[in-house]
Order: structure tokens, then sequence, then C-alpha cells
């Protein structure tokens, strides 16, 4: 398996293992005078004194066992932002591969890709409604006639909001084994009725599946992300990250956060979604509105520019999504759930066109 799974990594970085922190040190003792720390804790934050663990060994247990998956299965991050530029920078070489998108999706996978010089093929979705679908076979042929190293997926999609079937998935990696990575970007699972992908890690080496507390967990500040893969991969990545990726104040709070299964915040947001869903398309100045597996609602307007600048007006912020170049989304806002008074507000603003 090892040498199978370093395929998928750039040839110039097999065996590289990274900066060697006083903190991955194996050394055993009780006075640690190797990392030039100070010798007396700050009152300001105490518990800061020492660099923190570059993997903590409790919080990446909780979410192993959160994602059910195996510890050594795990990188955890700088939000799941960072997995995504580790994956490119990790395969991709510079000013020659590249990565393959659907859009409109996230915006981030090019973003990355950019800055590090890959290019990025486009595989855009198809409508058919009420769903924008994924077009499968040229998602294959695209990434088979390109030197294509990562494929990424989103689901459910941001922002079309709906969630990829397994099968495709599954399909997708195997046509593409020993030549790409298919990233399944999950940030907003928990909030989904379909499975995760992650039951296809046993099967597919070259599956890789993103996950975050930004979204269910209520903690986009904290800046916690995973990435769940094959522990060569898993080691590859870590050779590529910032020697203390997370701050010790953060690991404190992510690991309490996982105490509880999942945060209860996530039913009472479906039960809203839902009910957004049910109310926008009873008004007249809503075309569509897409079936959503996510905490947000991408709806299509007769009028995208009145709806907003209705909203606007009355100090609703929502996403435009005008500028993607895709005929069903000309006139499409994305707008995340809210509390049940924030959601009302936005149906009361738009009853009224
Ligand atoms: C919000 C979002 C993320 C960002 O996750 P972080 O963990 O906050 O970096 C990743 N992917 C998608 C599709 C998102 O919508």
């Amino acid at each position: 398996m090892e040498a199978r799974v370093s395929q998928y990594v750039r040839s110039d970085l097999r065996g590289f293992t990274g900066y060697a922190s006083a903190r991955t040190s194996t050394q055993a003792g009780t006075i640690w005078l190797n990392a030039n720390e100070a010798p007396q804790e700050n009152p300001a934050a105490p518990t800061a004194r020492r660099y923190p663990s570059p993997q903590p060994p409790e919080l990446v247990q909780r979410l192993a066992a959160y994602y059910r998956v195996l510890p050594n299965q795990v990188l955890v991050g700088r939000g799941s932002d960072e997995g995504i530029d580790l994956l490119i920078r990790a395969t991709c070489h510079a000013r020659q591969d590249a990565i393959l998108v659907c859009p409109p999706t996230f915006g981030m996978y090019e973003v990355s890709a950019t800055i590090h010089g890959a290019a990025t093929v486009k595989v855009p979705y198809a409508y058919h409604h009420p769903n924008a679908l994924i077009d499968w076979p040229a998602v294959v042929k695209a990434a088979l006639t390109n030197p294509v190293k990562l494929v990424f997926l989103c689901s459910p999609g941001n922002p079309t909001g709906n969630s990829l079937a397994l099968n495709h998935v599954a399909n997708v990696a195997r046509t593409l084994e020993g030549k790409a990575l298919v990233v399944v970007d999950e940030a907003y699972q928990e909030f989904a009725r379909s499975p995760s992908a992650v039951s296809l890690l046993a099967e597919h080496e070259n599956v890789v599946v993103l996950r975050t507390l930004s979204k269910a967990f209520g903690l986009a500040g904290l800046r916690v992300g995973s990435v769940i893969a094959a522990p060569e991969l898993v080691q590859a990545l870590r050779a590529c990250q910032a020697p203390y990726p997370l701050p010790e104040l953060v690991i404190e709070a992510a690991t309490n956060a996982l105490q509880q299964e999942a945060w209860p915040n996530v039913q009472p947001v479906i039960a809203e979604r839902q009910r957004m869903e049910q109310e926008l398309s009873k008004l007249p100045c809503v075309e569509a509105v897409f079936p959503s597996e996510a905490n947000f609602v991408l709806v299509r307007f007769a009028n995208s520019d009145q709806a907003f600048a209705a909203l606007q007006q009355a100090g609703i912020v929502v996403r435009d999504q005008r500028y993607h170049p895709y005929e069903f989304m000309a006139n499409a806002l994305r707008i995340t759930i809210g509390t049940k008074e924030q959601n009302t507000e936005v149906l009361a603003c738009l009853e009224a066109l």
C-alpha cells in the first residue's frame, strides 16, 4: 500500500519528511530545555507556554472516533482550507499539473491551485430541473486527458446544495486509480441525508475526505479541519504542513467541543431549511429553490437584482451568486439558514416583492 499511495505524491517529495521540530523529537525527559520556550507561564494564556503538539493525540483520537476512522487516517489542520492547500502542494508540480473542479463550486480549490502554479480544469455542473448534476463521463474524460492530480468534488455541494451519489464517486475513484486523488469535500455532511464518502476509504486508496468544525459545530472562528485519507498520504501531507498548525487554545476548545456526539444545532437548522425551502418556493418572486442537504439554500429569483437590493435594504446580507457564468445561476442567491426569527425576516422581506 505504501508504494501505491506515494505515487500520488509529487516525485520530488517522496521520502521528504519535512521540518523536525522540537515537538516531533521522541526524546524522553522531565526537564525540557530544547525549544527555547520561556521558563514561566504568561498569565494572559497560562496553557500556552510550550509549543503545541503538531497533531494533538487526544483531538486526533476524538476526530477519528467522530468520523469513524482510525487516528492514523486523520490529519488535523487550520480548517479544510489548509487541507485543500496541502493536497495541491503535495501532489501537483507547479506549471505542470492540474486540479479538476466542477463549477459552480467552492472557490478555494482554484485559488489554492493558482497560488501554487497549478492549472484548473473545469467540468461544469449540468442543470436538470430541479438539480444541478455532475457530468460524470465528462469528469472522467477530462481527468484522463489532462495532467490532473486532484479531482475536487463537493458533497453536499456549495453553492448547489445537493449530495453526490457514492457509487458515482467510487466509479471515478476506480477509473482514476494510479493517476489522481478524488477529494470529497464534506464541509456540510452533518446536514445531509446521504452517507459520508468515508465508507469508500477501505476500498479506494485514492479517495480523500475533507471535514471541518466550521459549519455543523459552530466553530468557524477556531479554524479546525481534517483531511481523512490513507495513513501514508496523511504522513506525506504532514511533511508539507507548518510545524505547529494549531494554537494551544484552539486545541483545547476543539477537544472540548468533540466531547459531544454532534453539535445540537444541526437538527433545528435542518428543520428551518425545510421550512425555508417550502415557504420560499411559494413566493411569486422565486423561480426555483434548489433541493439542499446543507445549511443554506440556493434560490433562483425572477429578478435577483431586486431581491438582493430588498434584502440589503432590510439589512440582510446574503451571498451573491450572479458572478457565475452559468445560465442556471444567472439569477441565484445563496441564503444561509439563520435562526427562526432571522429566516422569518428573510421571508417577510421577499414576500413584499
Ligand atoms: C465552508 C467551506 C469550507 C471551509 O472550511 P474551513 O474548515 O472553515 O476552512 C470548505 N469547503 C467548503 C465546500 C465550504 O463551504
